[in-house]
C-alpha cells in the first residue's frame, strides 16, 4: 500500500507522521517493520475531524461511544510483543478483539495478509470499515461479534490482540491460539489503572501457556454482549 497516495494526505500529515516515528523510536520501539507499518498508516484518518490535528500526539483520542482510538505507542508495543523483535517471527493469522474504528487494524493489515477484526458496537464497526476501504486493505475481515468468544470460524490464531482489559483471558482465545501462538492483552480491572500488558504464549508442544508481563496501561474494559 502507498499510503502517501491517499487522497487528502499532504506533506504535513506525513511530516507529522514521520515525527510521530522518531517519537516511537525514543519511547523504544525498536521493531523496524512496526516503525515502518505505523509509518504507513494515515492516523488522522481515523479520529474526528475536529481532532485530525492531534492525531499524531501520542495520546489516545475519544471515538464516541465512550471508546477511544489507543495511544501509538501502545498500538506499536502490542504489535511488538507479539513480534517479539525477532525477524523470524511474523504475526501469521492474526486476529483483533475491539476494532474500534480500525486504526491498530490497518496497522496489522499492513503487516499480514490474514487479519480478523471485531467489534461489538456497531457503528463503530461501519466506521473502521470505511476506513479500511479508504486504505484499500481489503484483506483484514471485520466481524460485529463478541470478542469474548473468539471468532471459532476463523481459528486457530498465531497471534491474538486485545484492545480492551479483561480481569482474565477469555478461555475462547486461550483455545483458539495455535501452538507457538501469541496473545496479547491489559489485564486487570479497568479505570484505576492497574492493568498490565501481558504476553500469553501457547507451547509449541501444546503442553500449556506461558505469560509475561510488561508495561501498566489503561484501556476501556472488555465487555460481554454486543450492541
Ligand atoms: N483497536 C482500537 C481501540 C479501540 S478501544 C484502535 O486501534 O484504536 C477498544 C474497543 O473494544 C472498543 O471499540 C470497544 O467497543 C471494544 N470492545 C470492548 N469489549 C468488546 C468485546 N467483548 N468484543 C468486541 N469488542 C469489544
Amino acid at each position: 500500500m502507498n499510503a502517501s497516495l491517499h487522497r487528502g494526505i499532504g506533506m504535513t500529515s506525513l511530516r507529522t507522521r514521520e515525527r510521530m516515528i522518531e517519537r516511537l523510536r525514543e519511547q523504544g520501539i525498536r521493531d523496524e517493520r512496526v516503525l515502518a507499518a505505523m509509518g504507513a498508516v494515515p492516523r488522522h484518518i481515523f479520529v474526528e475531524e475536529a481532532l485530525a490535528s492531534r492525531a499524531y500526539e501520542d495520546t489516545a483520542l475519544p471515538l464516541g461511544f465512550q471508546q477511544t482510538i489507543s495511544q501509538p505507542y501502545v498500538v506499536a508495543r502490542m504489535i511488538e510483543l507479539l513480534l517479539n523483535g525477532t525477524t523470524a517471527r511474523v504475526l501469521g493469522k492474526t486476529l483483533e478483539i475491539g476494532a474500534g474504528c480500525g486504526y491498530q487494524a490497518a496497522v496489522l493489515g499492513t503487516l499480514t495478509r490474514e487479519v480478523y477484526a471485531v467489534e461489538r458496537i456497531e457503528p463503530l464497526l461501519a466506521r473502521a470499515r470505511k476506513h479500511l476501504a479508504q486504505l484499500r486493505l481489503n484483506h483484514v475481515r471485520l466481524k460485529h461479534a463478541d470478542g469474548n468468544l473468539g471468532l471459532l470460524a476463523a481459528a486457530p490464531f498465531d497471534s491474538i490482540i486485545v484492545a480492551a482489559a479483561a480481569a482474565r483471558v477469555p478461555q475462547a482465545l486461550l483455545d483458539q491460539l495455535a501452538p507457538g501462538g501469541r496473545l496479547v492483552l491489559p489485564l486487570g480491572s479497568s479505570g484505576n489503572g492497574d492493568q498490565i500488558l501481558t504476553l500469553v504464549e501457547r507451547k509449541t508442544d501444546n503442553s500449556g501457556y506461558s505469560e509475561t508481563r510488561f508495561d501498566a496501561v489503561r484501556f476501556v474494559p472488555l465487555v460481554t454482549g454486543i450492541e
